[in-house]
């Protein structure tokens, strides 16, 4: 399991979240800023925590970026932005192949 993601200078951590709190917060994932964490829920398969995962790290991506997309262009922007995350964390892209391969056997 990753704990922790780097984007720039910034740090997310990857932390869990029990089945009632994502229920109450009618979300899989969450990204807190204040609290510089992503919470998912427990017990996801390896296919949908990828999923949520990289959903929520857009998030954080676009909270620490100062180039905000409001177009397809700047949307790109931040597309590459996001890219920098699998070079800063070279973990994340064997985690991602470990959780596709458990999907296909599984
Ligand atoms: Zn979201």
């Amino acid at each position: 399991m990753i704990k922790e993601i780097k984007y720039k200078n910034y740090k997310v951590k990857i932390r869990k979240m029990g089945l009632k709190q994502a229920q109450l917060e009618n979300a899989y994932g969450l990204y807190i800023p204040n609290k510089s964490s992503i919470y998912i829920q427990n017990n996801l398969n390896p296919k949908n925590y990828i999923a949520v995962l990289l959903h929520e790290l857009a998030h954080f991506v676009l909270d620490k970026t100062e180039k905000k997309p409001n177009s397809e262009e700047s949307f790109a922007v931040m597309v590459e932005e996001f890219a920098k995350i699998f070079l800063q964390n070279p973990k994340l892209i064997n985690f991602i192949k470990q959780c596709t391969k458990q999907n296909e056997t599984g």
